[in-house]
């Protein structure tokens, strides 16, 4: 494995990119239109077919679920059921609205939101519930969105981890309330930085389409036709969150890429697993990488070695690692507001540790890493 070592670290993620990303960047920087125009359009086009419902594209997975909550009215007040697992993104877009985050507990197995805790949380404040699709996977969404119909209250899907992810046989993003992805350097796909909100809600939809752009009425058409909006209206808060078309043009190579990314994803999470199977002290999420996406891999150290030991010395074998998340509630911002225990969350996040994932590491390089691992723990 001298290979691994001499060509420095392997990399935890990393951006996967071509020519074809090149090619259409190009064609942007040609013809000196570098904001919100024609590939944006082109871009949430091709999303709208990936997914078979109405997409609009903004700067970023954290802009996508600030807009998605502004636009559902969500503000001082308000209550949103999360888990305290997550990226800061989740916490920050709920508290942009002026929203309360109720931090809850996650499912052992799947690290995603625990629908009992979350129930137990639930007040007449609560107006909605958003599960981060850890990883890839989507814990109980069915019975979340039972829950959510029961109660009547709104599901916005931090699916920032899921692009591509099916549920059956639909996509996420295919069905449901509200999903919110990204396209952030490292996600399943990027488009440098950005995200977007999928949704069935025409109304939601077309108060985002003006939030993203300062609030300025209907100014995504005259966008669309290369034009301003000089005589704007405004009728509440906006936000400059719109995609460029620098953006959407790597987006869209991204996107023709994406079965091979998707294929090669689950191929390296299918041999860690195999790799990692019937090993007491390495614990590997309740996936089915028949339909999960992985976005990334986890796994918990249950061994009597503390996470520092192990990490350290794969960091030492040339292979980077990560800990997915650090809870929220633990954080100063979001403290204040928090009481109470998640002791479920707390253990867990000892024992996380993220291993490399991304399309192009390669086979041997994943049993390289589990045997470093193994060697470790045993
Ligand atoms: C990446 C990510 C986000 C935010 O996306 P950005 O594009 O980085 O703003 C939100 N939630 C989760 C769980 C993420 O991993």
């Amino acid at each position: 494995m001298d290979r691994l070592k001499n060509g420095g670290m392997i990399r935890l993620s990393k951006s996967c990119l071509g020519e074809l990303e090149k090619q259409y960047v190009l064609d942007v920087l040609d013809h000196e239109f570098l904001g919100m125009g024609a590939e944006v359009q082109k871009f949430e086009g091709a999303l709208n077919k990936f997914f078979g419902r109405p997409v609009v594209c903004v700067s970023s997975g954290t802009a996508a679920l600030h807009l998605a909550l502004q636009g559902l009215g969500l503000g001082e007040g308000d209550e949103v059921l999360v888990q305290s697992l997550t990226y800061v993104a989740t916490f920050q877009a709920i508290t942009a609205c002026g929203a309360r985050p109720i931090a809850c507990e996650v499912n052992q197995q799947t690290l995603c939101i625990d629908l009992e805790d979350a129930k137990r949380k639930f007040t007449p404040n609560t107006k909605v519930i958003m599960p981060v699709h850890y990883a890839g996977g989507l814990g109980n969404l069915d019975e979340i969105y039972e829950f959510a119909s029961e109660v009547g209250i709104r599901v916005v899907e931090d699916a920032a981890h899921a692009f591509g992810t099916l549920n059956g046989v639909q996509r996420v993003g295919g069905f449901g309330d509200v999903a919110c992805f990204s396209f952030d350097g490292i996600k399943n796909i990027t488009a440098g930085e950005g995200g977007c909100i999928v949704t069935d809600d025409i109304q939601l939809l077309n108060k985002i389409k003006d939030s993203r752009l300062l609030g300025v009425q209907n100014d995504t058409l005259s966008r669309f036709k290369g034009e301003r909006s000089w005589v704007p209206e405004v009728v509440e808060q906006g936000w400059r969150y719109h995609m460029s078309n620098v953006m959407a043009a790597i987006g869209l190579a991204q996107l023709e890429k994406f079965e091979q990314f998707s294929k090669k994803r689950r191929l390296l999470a299918k041999r860690y697993e195999k790799n990692l199977k019937n090993h007491q002290s390495i614990k590997t999420l309740k996936l089915d990488y028949d339909q999960v996406v992985p976005h990334i891999f986890v796994v918990r150290n249950v061994s009597s070695l503390s996470r520092d030991r192990i990490v350290n010395s794969l960091n030492e074998k040339g292979i980077q690692t990560g800990h997915h998340y650090f809870p929220n509630h633990r954080l100063k911002y979001f403290r204040q507001s928090f009481s109470g225990t998640l002791e479920v969350t707390d253990n867990i996040y000892e024992q996380l540790i993220t291993l490399p994932l991304h399309p192009d590491l390669s086979i041997e390089e994943i049993d390289y890493i589990t045997e470093c691992l193994l060697l470790e723990i045993q």
